[in-house]
């Protein structure tokens, strides 16, 4: 797959899911926009995409703020005159239960970078992406169609999040379709990255990985890589009929 000439914005490309998706875009030839947070995280990814490819330019943008979104846009067109592709991978889950003081606070937080985002970003996109009759590819969850909350009651805000998510896919495919935009979005299970960690399950991590395993048909857990490879498809010329999908990759999670 090839993505020679083809302009990329893919956010959280400082970690886990948005960094190998950086990676295998930088070795398919793509002029790439990495954003995140985390400056260090961000430079680490880069010299691995100039080593594989194109150095990518970076943006640290804290992707809850309007002004912040707005400049990953106007840095993209500024630096390269277009747009071809936006991944919106850049999320976290939180963990609070409903009968808290904290529910609502987290109910926010969550819902600010997880879902209005992905939102915002998407609009303020869509102009260069007409124009280039380009894709959008959300990185959802299986929270977003399966209750996790029945295993898991303190991530009811990331499902609500996540099946957001995947709702707005279905209904701005269809919106778009007439501007010839396609917008998918891919749903994993559990996977290898700093999300646990930054959940809050730093110190039980393994045995979050080892339970969340058990959960699928499969038995296990996937790496990053194995979901960039599938984001990386939809976002190709490979996936020109694919539009307002949410394709599971989360090892048989939903099937238990
Ligand atoms: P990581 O924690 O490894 O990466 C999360 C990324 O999101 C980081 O690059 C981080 O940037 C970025 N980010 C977080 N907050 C902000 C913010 N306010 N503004 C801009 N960027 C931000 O997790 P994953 O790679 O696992 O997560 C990627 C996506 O996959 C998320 O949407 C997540 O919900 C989804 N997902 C993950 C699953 C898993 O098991 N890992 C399962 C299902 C879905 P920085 O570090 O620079 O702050």
């Amino acid at each position: 797959m090839s993505f020679k000439g083809k302009v990329v914005i893919v956010t959280g490309a400082s970690s886990g899911i948005g960094a190998a998706t950086a990676r295998q875009l930088a070795a398919a030839g793509a002029d790439l926009v990495a954003v995140g947070r985390n400056q260090n995280h961000l430079n680490q990814v880069a010299m691995d995409c100039a080593t594989l490819g194109k150095m990518p330019l970076l943006v640290v943008a804290d992707l809850t703020k309007k002004d912040d979104v707005k400049r990953v846009i106007d840095n993209t067109i500024n630096q390269y005159g277009k747009l071809d592709v936006l991944i919106n991978c850049a999320g976290f889950g939180s963990l609070a239960y409903f009968d808290t003081e904290d529910a609502m606070k987290d109910f926010d937080r969550t819902m600010d970078l997880n879902l209005r985002a992905v939102v915002n970003l998407t609009h303020a996109a869509e102009p260069h992406l007409a124009a280039t009759k380009g894709n959008v590819v959300n990185v959802s969850s299986v929270a977003a169609i399966n209750n996790m909350a029945a295993e898991w009651p303190n991530l009811w805000s990331y499902c609500v999040a996540k099946a957001g998510v995947d709702q707005f896919t279905r209904c701005i495919a269809w919106v778009l379709a007439p501007k010839e935009i396609r917008v998918n979005s891919v749903n994993p299970g559990p996977v290898r990255t700093r999300f646990l960690e930054n959940v809050g399950c730093k110190d039980i991590e393994q045995q979050c990985l080892e339970k969340l395993a058990g959960h699928t048909v499969l038995n296990r857990v996937s790496e990053p890589e194995e979901v960039a490879d599938v984001i990386v498809f939809l976002a190709s010329d490979k996936a020109k009929g694919v539009t307002g999908a949410s394709w599971l990759v989360d090892n048989g999670y939903d099937l238990c």
